[in-house]
């Protein structure tokens, strides 16, 4: 299974990281399912530019300059950030993490089979792809939407508006610098800080051809699986498979899983409308990511997804209870010593059903809830519980046994001593709560007042 990461000029988004929540889950189903799976993800930290159609700016040479930094400390800053924010919600660590810049050397290897297979031609820009040799170019997508001059710039000497950069030139026909320095004199030529030298000049990879090169040197030259945002669906998806399947003639891929895209307040995530939030625009309010990740299970992945503060807040709510009604939950073969095996097998098999069904993550999660808020004996109940989470990831092991370990810390009196100083506070008798606090901290426990309320550990 492959899946498109990030390109690492900026922080990705909390639309972003839904799309790598769908590959995780896949991913960990699949292998409930029995299947082992081998998981290659690739960090596009070559600057690919603006557009999807090989025009503009380079993303991570923008963000250098206006940062101050080299492309390669911003290239790693950003796959660092990335890395962070990706364990954060609990994802799974791909088998296979690869970038583009340690794979110029495939890449440049398929743009030669491709050449010597008659589906490239030259521009002074750089070398493309020619769609009309490959006739079942975009199938993927719906053609209609590649309009020249829409999403694509015009480029008057692209013979298709559909072709593709597989390498662009650093300078134009792939002369050096210094050589067209030699010709017009011109100071404000730039030098890229990323390039490498080529059969055809010096220069970079176009996007698209970092994917194939990558996918294919790990999984095959077919495998089964490729996932990316539906923003992929149009140009990246389509453009992927022309190069993969002219150069092979086999098919590249058999199964193709796009996650919708994420609105925030009903309005599409931008710049301009200051609305695209990053995990750690989240974090810094107060969120878990978790509770994120949770908000993420109750939309199924081919649906368009509505963010708003509201519904994150209502996540984390019952995310909350879900960890605090589990750590009451006791199991008994755990505290006697004894194996008691034996799961809610009917439970169980709804659930699965549900996830196995195009990842039915909403289901599966009201089955869970079932499971949590059902009359029967808590040791089952907790093992079941447990091996859902393994594919839901929440974290719910652990969490919960977190709760039960602090809890069970403050013996019963201390609680006791605890909540009549509360009640003294709140009937305003400072005095005599105070000198419950002193008898509390001679007990060797330390006191502090918090916003959540009193915080009791032990000195
Ligand atoms: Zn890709």
């Amino acid at each position: 299974m492959y899946t498109c990461g990030p390109t690492v000029y900026q922080f990705a988004h909390i639309g972003n990281f839904r799309a790598y929540t769908t590959a995780d889950l896949l991913v960990r189903v699949l292998q409930y399912n029995g299947y082992e799976v081998k998981f290659v993800m690739n960090i596009t930290d070559v600057g690919h530019l603006v557009s999807d159609a090989d025009t503009g700016e380079d993303k991570l040479e923008k963000s250098a300059k206006k940062e101050g930094k080299n492309v390669w400390e911003v290239a790693e800053f950003y796959t660092d950030a990335f890395l962070k924010d990706y364990d954060a919600l609990n994802l799974t660590k791909p088998t296979v993490l690869c970038k583009a810049t340690d794979h110029i050397k495939e890449q440049v290897d398929l743009i030669k089979r491709l050449e010597e297979k008659g589906f490239t031609y030259k521009t002074s820009d750089g070398i493309y792809f020619d769609t009309s040799k490959f006739p079942t170019y975009g199938q993927l997508s719906s053609l209609d939407q590649i309009k020249e001059g829409a999403r694509v710039e015009i480029n008057d000497e692209k013979k298709n508006p559909r072709d593709f950069a597989l390498w662009k030139f650093s300078y134009q026909d792939g002369k050096s610098r210094g050589e067209i320095l030699k010709q017009v004199q011109d100071d404000s030529l730039e030098k890229r800080q990323m390039e490498w030298k080529s059969p055809w000049g010096v220069g970079f990879p176009g996007w698209h051809i970092e994917c194939s090169a990558m996918s294919m040197k790990y999984l095959g030259e077919s495998f089964d699986i490729h996932t990316g945002g539906v923003d992929h669906k149009e140009i990246h998806h389509p453009n992927e498979i022309a190069q993969s399947e002219a150069a092979t003639g086999k098919k590249f891929v058999n199964y193709w899983i796009h996650t919708a895209f994420m609105q925030v307040n009903g309005q599409k995530m931008s710049k301009s409308l200051n609305n695209t939030y990053t995990l750690y625009d989240l974090e810094k309010e107060g969120y878990d990511m978790l509770a994120l990740r949770y908000l993420y299970l109750q939309t199924h992945y081919r649906q368009e997804m509505n963010f708003t503060f509201e519904s994150l807040d209502a996540a984390q709510n019952a995310y909350k209870k879900l960890v605090i009604d589990i750590s009451r939950f006791e199991d008994p073969s755990v505290s006697s010593g004894q194996v008691r095996p034996g799961i809610f097998e009917d439970f169980e098999k709804r659930f699965f059903d549900a996830l196995n069904e195009d990842l039915n993550t909403s289901k599966a999660l009201a089955v869970l809830w079932e499971v949590v808020k059902s009359s029967y004996p808590s040791g089952p109940k907790l093992r079941t519980i447990f091996k859902m989470d393994r594919v839901l990831g929440l974290n719910l092991q652990e969490l919960s046994h977190q709760i039960r370990n602090a809890q069970q810390i403050l013996p019963g009196h201390v609680q006791q001593m605890v909540e009549e100083r509360q009640h003294l506070r709140k009937l305003r008798k400072f005095n005599a709560a105070d000198q419950i606090r002193a008898k509390i901290e001679k007990l060797g426990y330390e006191l502090e007042d918090t916003k959540k309320g009193p915080k009791v550990t032990k000195k």
